[in-house]
């Protein structure tokens, strides 16, 4: 990722694959539609040393749209000096401890071709849950007929219009 955000950066592309099994399918974080608002009201969404009331671009609904929870997060980094400390396009390929040390630890990390090794006293593990689809496996799907897919793989829920071209039943 190039930008903060997460789950809230929304991005167009979708998955080729719409039941995400394909493990060649280019796997696109974002799993956004274009007309989604947060299922928590914007009270509840704020911290309680910033809340979440500003109520920007004149929208006044309760549970505010994707893009303004992005602003949100984008701000409240800005305001708390967050920015500066996140290394962007950087994964994380290997957390280990060194030896049996709680307070020791290895982060191995890929930036473009290059690899780095440093130690740090703590890890907090933050990657989301959001990537990989987890389907349900119940009975008698192999009998069912119609289309099956995801819904993040779904361009805007208000025409349930598929956001893949490829269609898998
Ligand atoms: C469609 C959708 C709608 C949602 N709506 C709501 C809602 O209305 N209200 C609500 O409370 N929650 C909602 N959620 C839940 C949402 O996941 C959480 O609110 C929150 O955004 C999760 O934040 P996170 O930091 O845990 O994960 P993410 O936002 O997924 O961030 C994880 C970050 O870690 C990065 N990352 C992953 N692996 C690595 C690695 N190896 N190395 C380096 N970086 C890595 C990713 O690129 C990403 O930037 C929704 C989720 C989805 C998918």
């Amino acid at each position: 990722m190039d930008r903060l955000g997460g789950t809230w950066v929304y991005d167009p592309r979708v998955e080729s694959d719409p039941l995400g099994l394909d493990p060649d399918r280019e796997v696109v974080h974002g799993s956004l539609y274009p007309s989604l608002r947060t299922n928590i009201p914007r009270q509840l969404l704020g911290f309680s040393d910033y809340p979440f009331g500003s109520r920007k671009n004149g929208d006044l609904r309760i549970f505010p749209g994707h893009q303004e929870m992005l602003n949100f997060l984008n701000e409240f980094a800005e305001e708390f000096g967050l920015v500066e400390l996140i290394r962007f396009n950087t994964e994380v390929v290997r957390v280990e401890r060194v030896g049996s040390r709680i307070d020791e630890w290895v982060v191995e990390s890929r930036t473009g071709h290059k690899y780095c090794e440093e130690i740090f006293d703590a890890v907090v593990v933050c990657n989301g849950h959001h990537t990989q689809p987890r389907l349900a496996h119940f009975r008698g799907i192999e009998k069912w007929g119609g289309d099956r897919f995801i819904v993040t793989t779904i361009e805007d829920l208000n025409n349930s219009r598929i956001r893949s071209g490829a269609k898998r039943n």
